[in-house]
């Protein structure tokens, strides 16, 4: 599903090099979570690969089922089935929840080649959505994420992730402090959405939200590198230990 090589990424505007060659490969259908320190670059592995500005790619790649996502647009990347979902949501005042899901999903199937969907043919499909992941039809009328609670913010997060229907999503959930109950709602949104034909990358900084996602693979991530892979048991050896003993080991 999403194969990276060797991928190195510098700062654009200042001379700091970041990533300093990830090596990553997801098959479809597996849950990844990468863990890591602080500013290790987790979050820039996701920000590059989802195509945001002011890095500067010096070297490596990385393919979304064999096409090069490192040369396509933000939106080609959308279209060809990735999802980054942001830590912080944007609000959008006077853009109701439903036009924007409307207006997100038609633009992803006209950038596939496919029909847009009626206004009927998406309420249907919204509203079976959002029943299925417990989401009040009363938060689809109201504007994108206006005064929304942190849980609310993180259902529609996953309700736009449903809809969408991505292959490979990325979220990276370190740092924001996370509640229980928000890192709860996170966890079932990507147990729900597990499939066969989709992957995940699952960023976070705490054992905690995988006690409910159960990745296939643990990654460890440090100054810029993955430098340690594993089962779950890597993840709570993290917990358990903490970073230091594993950078002392590998060092
Ligand atoms: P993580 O998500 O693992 O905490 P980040 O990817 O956010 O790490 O950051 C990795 C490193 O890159 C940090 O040292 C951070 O300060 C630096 N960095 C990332 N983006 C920028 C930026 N736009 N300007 C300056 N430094 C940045
Ligand atoms: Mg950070
Ligand atoms: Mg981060």
């Amino acid at each position: 599903m999403l194969e990276i090589k060797g991928l190195k990424v510098d700062l654009e505007e200042e001379e700091k090099s970041i990533l300093k060659g990830v090596d990553l490969r997801i098959e479809p259908g597996t849950v990844h979570a990468i863990m890591g320190p602080n500013g290790s670059g987790k979050s820039t592995l996701s920000y590059v690969l989802s195509g945001k500005d002011g890095y500067k790619v010096t070297g490596g790649s990385a393919l979304l089922e064999g096409a090069d996502l490192l040369e396509m647009e933000p939106e080609e990347r959308a279209a060809a089935g990735l999802f980054l979902a942001f830590q912080y949501p944007v609000e959008i005042p006077g853009v109701g929840n439903m036009t924007f899901l409307r207006t997100a999903v038609n633009a992803q199937r006209k950038a596939r080649g496919e029909d847009e969907l009626s206004a009927g043919e998406f309420l249907k499909v919204v509203r079976e959505k959002a029943k299925a992941l417990k989401i009040d039809a009363d938060m689809l009328k109201r504007p994108v994420n206006v005064g929304f609670s942190g849980g609310e913010k993180k259902r529609n997060e996953i309700l736009q992730m449903a809809m969408l229907e991505p292959k490979m999503c990325i979220l990276d959930e370190t740092d924001s402090g996370l509640d229980v109950d928000a890192m709860k709602l996170v966890a079932e949104g990507v147990n729900a959405l597990r499939s066969e034909g989709r992957s995940f990358l699952v960023i976070t900084h705490y054992q905690r939200l995988l006690d409910h996602i159960q990745p296939d693979v643990v990654h460890i991530m440090a100054d810029g590198k993955i430098i340690k892979s594993g089962g779950p048991d890597l993840a709570l050896e993290v917990e358990n230990n903490g970073y230091g003993a594993l950078l002392a080991e590998v060092a």
